[in-house]
């Protein structure tokens, strides 16, 4: 993916560079410097809008929570190369016109086609850089945050037109228009397909419907949904979907939740803690109640062929974790270990159906209740793995908790011996 991104660029350097000629002066470095910037972001925006178009072979080969930074680090980019290409664009042309800065933003602004709803685009563009840092996201609702982000696409569309208006390697070659408006149509085609049309499809070929629900512990709740052929959903354990409940108060959120055990023909579960509004709505949803559900998404799955097992649950982490300990083979029965982390006894969920799984497969199973004080020891550094399990190094790890357990697991499995590719994790925070 990387590769192919890179090679994107290049392409794109390329059109810039044929149709550039000597540079000479002040003025003219300024300009095509300018140009080169708004080239790249304008090849930028449409790597942002791929990487969130929920494309199948990245959502299950690179992650959809590295996807997620790789997004955020992309727009970075992309706001800094459009804040640049103003830049180099107004002072390159005022330098060159022997003017000052202000007047040939006044000329740029009123002069030049569509160069306005692009200034526009701009200050849309630096609105959502400012919502989306983390300062700012940490203070507002997911959902806030999430719709802002959609301001995105309208600055997208506002700023297309003037890429064919004023720049010059668009204005003097057709094949370039041609090749660049094919790239942006597809990347509008994708997102069409794949996050609207899909959901909507699926939603009626397998008509999930909530079946009922069931307490697992006072804040956690399994859902059942009913359903036509999903077992041919093509989920795999660890994976997760973002589910929409057509109710009047919740139609309008989808969140992502693992599956807690892997769909039947008729029946998939997933597990939820309360957490905030939607989540904790969950336990009332009523039986009937249509879902969409859209994925299945996410690569945090087991590797089937690995010999050796460990699998380190924090809270509701378990929920991806239950789904992989009970799909990993019988075959690799003297080597799967399951370590479930709880604050409290009553955080345990899934109590008996993992000791029935661990009785199949002869797997061995802890469970690890109570802060680090009250235990008197750190359970998940690597002297405590290492005695837990014994040729820790040779083992495929997969670890699911809240973020700070998850970073001290990874750490002490690296510090075990683990490689780092043999170390896998999913966080539930994008
Ligand atoms: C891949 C993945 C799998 C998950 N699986 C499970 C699971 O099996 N069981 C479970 O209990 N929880 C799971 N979660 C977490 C769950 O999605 C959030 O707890 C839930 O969305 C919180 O929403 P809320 O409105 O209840 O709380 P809020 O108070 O609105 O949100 C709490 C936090 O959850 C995150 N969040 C909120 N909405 C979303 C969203 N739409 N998409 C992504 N993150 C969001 C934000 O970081 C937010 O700070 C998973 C999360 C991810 C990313």
């Amino acid at each position: 993916m990387v590769t192919l991104i890179t090679l994107g660029a290049l392409g794109v350097v390329w059109l810039w560079w044929r149709d550039t000629p000597s540079v000479q002066g002040t003025g003219a470095i300024l300009t095509n410097a300018g140009r080169i910037l708004g080239l790249l972001a304008g090849y930028g925006f449409v790597v942002l809008v791929v990487l969130m178009a929920r494309l199948p072979p990245l959502e299950r080969g690179i992650g959809s929570d590295r996807l997620a930074r790789w997004h955020a680090n992309v727009g970075r980019y992309v706001i800094t190369l459009v804040t640049g290409h103003v830049i180099g664009i107004v002072w390159g042309y005022a330098v060159t016109a022997h003017e000052s800065v202000t007047s040939q933003s006044v000329t740029l602004l009123t002069s030049y086609p569509d160069v306005l709803m692009a200034t526009v685009a701009w200050f849309l563009l630096l609105g959502v850089g400012a919502f989306s840092a983390r300062a700012a996201r940490r203070r507002m609702s997911y959902e806030t945050w999430y719709y802002a982000h959609l301001y995105t696409y309208l600055a997208i569309a506002l700023a297309f037109s003037h890429q064919f208006a004023v720049g010059q390697e668009f204005s003097a070659h057709s094949d370039a228009r041609i090749a660049w408006s094919a790239l942006y149509i597809t990347a509008g085609a994708l997102i069409a397909w794949y996050r609207f049309l899909t959901p909507l499809l699926r939603a009626a070929r397998h008509r999930f419907t909530v079946y009922g629900a069931a307490m697992e512990s006072p804040d956690v709740v399994s859902l059942y949904i009913t359903g036509r052929d999903l077992d041919k959903l093509g989920a795999e354990p660890g994976q997760f979907f973002r589910w929409r409940f057509l109710t009047r108060q919740l139609w309008w959120q989808s969140h992502p939740y693992s599956l807690s055990a892997m769909p039947r023909q008729d029946m998939m579960r997933i597990t939820v803690k309360a957490r905030g509004d939607h989540s904790a709505a969950l336990a009332s949803v009523p039986p009937g109640t249509r879902v969409i559900a859209e994925g299945p998404y996410g690569a945090f799955t087991p590797a089937l062929s690995s010999r050796r097992v460990l699998l380190i649950a924090g809270g509701v982490g378990i929920t991806p974790i239950r789904a992989m300990f009970a799909a990993i083979p019988k075959r690799m029965s003297d080597g799967i270990t399951l370590i479930y982390r709880a604050s409290h006894p009553r955080d345990i969920v899934f109590r008996r159906e993992l000791n029935a799984i661990a009785a199949d497969r002869g797997a061995t199973l802890y469970y690890v209740i109570g802060s680090r004080r009250d235990l008197g020891y750190d359970p998940l550094a690597p002297e405590s793995l290492a005695a837990a399990v014994s040729g820790l190094h040779r083992y495929e790890a997969y670890v699911c908790g809240p973020p700070g357990m998850t970073e001290a697991a990874v750490k002490s499995l690296r510090a075990a011996g683990i490689r780092r590719h043999r170390i896998h994790h999913e966080s539930f925070d994008f």
